[in-house]
């Protein structure tokens, strides 16, 4: 290897998840642009999804460059049923713990064996059996939060038993926590509420502070200036770094490496012939899917509505629009069944965007300065919406399950209402703020320099993981 110092390299490994995939693609860019080489990996069946729906080739063994720096795919090989939609959740998590640790310290061990041994490792939540192959191969970790501070602060509470929540024998009292609003028990992730279904997916989700204390960074696709509060109220347990939002950069030279897991349609041309401001954009994320009656409220109050809209509809829900719907709506409203979302909201034409407050279109939203109406369903998503109107203020709620007439009448408020002005000042603040954070000098750029600070400082002083395999 002669004298020339190791070149430093930051394996990240991501929950097979969109919602998890982009931030830390993202994060991936940002790190490698400041001059590291970045292998991401994630499981094989969606690293296959990730390929195929790019417009660029990107081989197992070459980087593309990013900035400074190179950023290369390599996958977990697992052998499961690629097409089957349920291993998105709780059965992949299952599948993951068994099949995944193994899996991930061969493809630390290929790394030095190729001669790029891994300085740091960075995985993203539901799969906190990474830091634990991580550290007992004496290699440091780091975890991406991909949800807000707001919701890490509540799971890290009731996992600890810090504060009272609802239970069966008490089940509408109000969560009252350090640095978070008062929340009701429908503003709460709901996978706390006793009467969640989905217990499985609760206790994947509180076994991330089973082992948090080891990673020797916890960074949050978040900006101090959303969330001084919950941020400062939390560091007494758990310092959270915040690195967001973590949204596609304009001059980063790899913008063109997108995570879509489902290829993207193009519709920024069909965007350009609108009139600024006047589309209403509908996505609901990767996950969530509405019944067919609320399908069918949504386009009946999109026809009948009389603004253009763009509507994202994945292919597994196509079956469920009404028939004749698209000839009703022709030349006025599009369909597709991915978008290039984050050029959709930053689209001149986008006027209001219908979402179901992941927490990723939440800060994509916030950095394109685009107001919403909240439409969320459970998880960590009513909680956001709670904090994208009451305290970002920019949006007002839809209440589920939709009907036309309130969806009408949430159009309307957002786009012409009384308080659509109030709400569009507020989004064009918080762009400029989110914009700032990200900035070269900004709040959440100074995070992710003093991190590669600390990775370079290691591959140069030679503290490399894993050299002997
Ligand atoms: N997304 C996209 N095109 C679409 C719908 C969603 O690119 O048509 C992206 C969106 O920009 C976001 C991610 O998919 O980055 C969805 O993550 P989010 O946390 O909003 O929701 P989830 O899918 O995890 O419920």
């Amino acid at each position: 290897m002669g004298s020339e110092p190791p070149m430093p390299h930051v394996l990240m490994i991501s929950f097979p998840g969109q919602g998890h995939v982009n931030p830390l693609l993202r994060l991936a860019k940002q790190i490698a642009a400041k001059g590291v080489l970045i292998t991401f990996s994630t499981t094989s069946d969606t690293g296959h999804k990730i390929i195929s729906s790019s417009d660029h080739v990107v081989s197992a063994d070459d980087g593309v460059p990013v900035g400074n720096g190179q950023l290369r795919f390599e996958f977990l090989n697992l052998n499961w049923d690629k097409n089957d939609q349920k291993h998105v959740l709780e059965e992949s998590m299952l599948n993951l713990d068994t099949l995944g640790p193994a899996a991930f310290a061969d493809l630390i061990r290929k790394q030095s064996m190729a001669r790029r041994p891994v300085t740091y490792v960075v995985n993203n939540p539901f799969i906190p059996w990474a830091v634990d192959v991580a550290t007992d191969m004496g290699i440091p970790c780091a975890v991406l939060w991909v949800q807000s501070c707001a919701v890490f602060s509540t799971y890290y509470h009731y996992h600890h038993g810090l504060g009272e929540f609802p239970a069966e024998t008490n089940p509408n009292i109000s969560v009252c926590l350090p640095g978070i609003p008062t929340m009701t028990p429908e503003e709460i992730p709901s996978f706390l509420l006793p009467s969640s279904p989905y217990k499985s997916l609760t206790k994947a989700i509180l076994e991330q502070f089973r082992n948090i204390n080891k990673a020797s960074r916890v960074f949050v696709n978040s900006f101090t200036e959303l969330e001084p509060e919950a941020i400062d109220a939390i560091s007494k347990y758990a310092q959270l770094i915040p690195v967001g939002p973590l949204v596609e950069q304009e001059d980063n030279s790899g913008s063109n490496l997108r995570g879509d897991l489902i290829k993207a349609t193009d519709c920024l041309e069909w965007l350009d012939r609108q009139a600024p401001h006047s589309v209403i954009y509908i996505s609901l994320g990767s996950i969530v899917t509405l019944t067919k009656e609320e399908m069918a409220e949504m386009a009946h109050a999109l026809t009948t509505n009389g603004r253009p809209f763009l509507w994202v509809v994945r292919p597994d829900c196509r079956e469920l629009l009404p028939q004749g719907f698209h000839e009703e709506v022709k030349g006025r409203g599009m369909v597709v069944g991915w978008s290039p979302q984050e050029s959709v909201l930053n689209h001149s034409s986008t006027g209001c965007f219908l979402t179901h407050c992941g927490w990723n279109s939440v800060l994509e939203t916030l950095t394109a300065g685009v107001p919403v109406i909240a439409y969320p369903q459970w998880g960590d998503q009513v909680t956001d919406a709670k904090f994208l109107v009451d305290i970002y203020k920019v949006g007002v709620r839809l209440k589920a399950p939709v009907q036309r007439n309130a969806l009408h009448a949430a159009i309307e408020e957002v786009m012409d209402g009384s308080g659509a002005k109030g709400m569009k000042e507020n989004a064009a603040k918080w762009k400029e703020t989110a914009n700032t954070a990200v900035a070269k000098g900004g709040s959440s750029d100074r995070n992710i320099q003093a991190f590669v600070d600390e990775v370079m400082k290691r591959a140069a002083g030679g503290v490399h993981s894993f050299l002997q395999v």
